[in-house]
């Protein structure tokens, strides 16, 4: 897959205008930046096109504003890029007409601009073709580094692709690269870890995963929902009880593809949803009436753990049971130390996203070891899903 798009090494970039689409959706409070991992994410692609001697000219979206609105302006990311870059980041106050074509033709080789949140104009969602025109007067050439924004089909993200020539970034290549071992062009035999809290959530997901990997452990709130379809009883625990049809015909689907369901056998239950709630592991015939499935039991980590060793690639998206809760983030926790070992060892390609699986690997302190961490929520899922990402397609080469 990867192959077949364009990405820096395919362009001279010295003395180009460089149009570089980055995720600055950092998290801030009080107009500080409180988290630089996407700004350090992004810093390569940046430090590349200006060391080459490329203008590199920033275009990025921060929060979901209604029109301009000063607590989201993109400013105070700027400054903080610049010491993560540890080089000057100047900043124009909007991203087309007067201000930012001042502030490009100013700019020299080598130079980094920021451009005000696109967002603030609400025909960067649009896809607008007259704001496309606008920001592509801006640049010779389009580089998208976003993957994170890249399932939707932004001016921005997607239509500026249409205008300029348009080159993956050195993130979004990594990213394409590690999601194409993962699935696209796996070592097989390929194990998913699908958890979270709901099945409606990830309908479309599991039933493009049973057609692609050998093995899918389904665990989390949603594996209840499995189980009740299967007639177990739950007792109080989140379960999707009207999905019930749903769950049985993804088995179904499974079945017919070959791909090995594991279903938690055993289930850890607690009688109040809090942290050090007193907790049991019971079989799935005598859960009580009372209580609440809050983990996966002792015998189904070990099923889950037996699972990796078989896998020769893993992707996992959502955690096996209520992860914030101690000590119900057991089953996540071994399950991604051994999946982060195995990995270590070089038996195992590892891939997982998702906002709350990447809070679980980092609480299980091994997001470091794993092949590739997706901080993508949206768009990693819905390439999960098998969904064409727009901002991907369109720098498929022609
Ligand atoms: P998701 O965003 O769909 O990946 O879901 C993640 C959420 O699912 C986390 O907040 C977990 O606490 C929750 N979760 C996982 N397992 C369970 C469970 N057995 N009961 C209740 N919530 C759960």
């Amino acid at each position: 897959m990867t192959n077949s798009f364009r990405t820096l090494d395919d362009v001279d970039v010295k003395g180009k205008r460089v149009l570089l689409r980055v995720d600055l959706n950092v998290p801030m409070e009080q107009g500080r930046v409180t988290d630089t991992t996407r700004l350090e994410r992004v810093a390569p692609t940046i430090t590349e096109i200006a060391g080459k001697g490329g203008k590199a000219i920033l275009l990025a979206h921060f929060g979901r504003p209604k029109g301009r609105d000063a607590k989201d302006s993109l400013r105070p990311v700027a400054t903080e890029l610049a010491k993560v870059l540890g080089r000057p980041v100047a900043f124009a106050d909007d991203c087309i007409g007067d201000a930012a074509e001042k502030a490009v033709a100013a700019m020299k080789d080598g130079d980094i601009l920021c451009l005000e949140n696109t967002r603030f104009h609400k025909e960067e969602e649009k896809n607008d073709p007259a704001f496309v025109a606008e920001l592509a007067k801006l640049g010779d050439i389009w580089v998208n580094d976003a993957f994170s924004a890249a399932h939707r089909a932004h001016a921005s993200t997607e239509g500026l692709g249409h205008k300029l020539p348009g080159y993956a970034g050195r993130t979004m290549q990594a990213e394409l690269e590690a999601l194409n071992k993962a699935l696209e062009a796996p070592t097989k035999p390929v194990i998913a870890i699908i958890g979270g809290a709901k099945v409606s959530t990830k309908i479309d997901l599991l039933e493009n995963l049973v057609s692609k990997v050998d093995a899918l452990v389904i665990g989390g709130g949603m594996a209840n929902t499995f189980l009740h379809a299967q007639g177990v009883n739950v007792g109080k625990s989140l379960a999707e009880k009207d999905l019930a049809a749903t769950a049985l015909r993804i088995l179904d689907k499974a079945k017919a593809a070959n791909c090995t369901i594991i279903l938690p056998v055993d289930a850890t239950v607690a009688f109040h949803f809090a942290a050090n709630a007193p907790s049991h592991a019971y079989g799935l015939d005598a859960i009580p009436a009372e209580g609440m499935i809050l983990d996966v039991g002792p015998q189904s980590v070990e099923r889950v753990r037996s699972a990796i060793d078989d896998a020769a690639t893993l992707v996992w998206n959502g955690p096996l049971g209520a992860f914030e809760l101690s000590p119900f983030d057991r089953g996540t926790v071994v399950a991604a130390k051994h999946a982060a070992e195995r990995t270590k060892t070089g038996k195992l390609v590892s891939v997982a996203g998702g906002g709350d699986t990447v809070a679980a690997l980092n609480q299980a302190g091994v997001a470091g070891d794993f092949s590739y961490v997706s901080t993508a929520g949206g768009a990693f899922l819905e390439w999960m899903e098998g969904k064409p990402l727009p901002g991907v397609e369109v720098l498929r080469a022609k």
